[in-house]
């Protein structure tokens, strides 16, 4: 059996996405290849990776910037043919590309897969999470994302085995051409992958009030998430949203302070390890899925932490 890993390289890394679904990918008991696709892949790429990986495809052209979708689905098209099994992270710009190579395959995809028993069973979230349905999938080549908060990730290791330069040269599409991204900066640790998260909703109450919840976070060496509410609010900017329509994460502490708790945000955070919520309204339905509850309004309670936290 054959299976290929998807991993888009945009900051000249394997990230720890690539290593969870490497430890996921051991189930199938295969031979294990990483396609390293994007534009001016760094050579660091070519000697770090993960324990039980056979070799590394890179691809890299500059129409594969910013992770152009029809680009990066002909390539797949192009390499996938001798795979079995080809698996990509549930993140935003695989979730564009991986429909339209399952496409060009005629082959149905599955998505969002949180658990895999063998190669022809799967399981996957259905109705905001309230639900897991679990697949029986006998196609002879199986797609799919995983979401990488599910999964453990595989230790990190010299890369050992074939380092294979795709030859495909993908052509110009008329519809689509890369012109520019606009990436926001952070030195804070990025959301999906941080280990400590604190979210803001809507009971933070303004885009200027939230500087308590970056403080906190600062202090914490936390990423900083929302409620769609606080986006939708312009509080903070969309990338920070939680939950069903935002990021699907899983630290190891989330604190959700002035968050409610409803089922689209706990779709994004409820695996989390350790969660804490601060709210001011003790039938907050965020405090069901809590391990440690604060009842309180955060702006009290937030400054008592954090000086709490400074004197240790
Ligand atoms: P609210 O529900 O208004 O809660 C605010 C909370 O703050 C309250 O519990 C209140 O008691 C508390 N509070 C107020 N003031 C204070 C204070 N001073 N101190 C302490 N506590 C205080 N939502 C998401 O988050 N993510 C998603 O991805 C998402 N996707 C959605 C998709 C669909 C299709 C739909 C229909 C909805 C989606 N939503 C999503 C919206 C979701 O249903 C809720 O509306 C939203 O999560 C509410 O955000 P909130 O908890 O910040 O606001």
């Amino acid at each position: 059996m054959k299976i290929l890993i998807c991993s888009f390289i945009d900051n000249n890394a394997l990230c720890e996405q690539t290593a969870k679904l490497v430890n996921a990918a051991q189930i199938f008991g295969g031979d294990i290849d990483i396609l390293c696709v994007g534009h001016n892949i760094s050579e660091s790429i070519k000697t770090n990776s993960f324990q039980g990986v056979k070799s590394h495809i890179i691809a890299d052209n500059p129409k594969y910037i910013a992770g152009n979708a029809e680009y990066i689905a002909d390539l797949l098209l192009h390499i996938s043919q001798v795979y079995d099994v080809i698996i990509a992270p549930s993140t935003t710009i695989w979730k564009n590309i991986l429909p339209r190579f399952a496409a060009l395959c005629d082959i149905m995809m599955m998505s969002d897969v949180i658990k895999i028993d063998d190669i022809n069973t799967y399981h996957r979230p259905i109705y905001a999470g309230n639900a897991t349905a679990k697949i029986s999938n006998m196609q002879s080549k199986k797609i799919m994302t995983l979401r990488t908060a599910s999964f453990q990730p595989m230790n990190h290791a010299p890369l050992q085995g074939d380092v294979i330069l795709s030859d495909f040269v993908p052509e110009q599409l008329h519809h689509t051409t890369f012109i520019s991204q606009e990436l926001s900066k952070t030195d804070r640790p990025e959301l999906t992958s941080a280990k400590i998260v604190v979210s803001g909703g809507r009971g933070v109450g303004s885009a200027d009030n939230f500087k308590i919840i970056y403080d906190f976070a600062d202090i914490l060496g936390a990423a900083v998430g929302a409620s769609r509410a606080a986006v939708d609010a312009g509080y903070v900017p969309n990338d920070y949203q939680v939950g069903q329509t935002g990021k699907i994460i899983a630290p190891d502490i989330y604190i959700a302070v002035g968050i409610s708790g409803a089922i689209q945000h706990l779709a994004g955070m409820k695996d989390s390890k350790t969660i804490i919520a601060i709210n001011k309204d003790p039938d907050a339905p965020i405090f069901s899925v809590a391990d440690y509850g604060i009842i309180g309004d955060l702006f009290d309670i937030i400054p008592q932490l954090m000086q709490e936290i400074k004197a240790k």
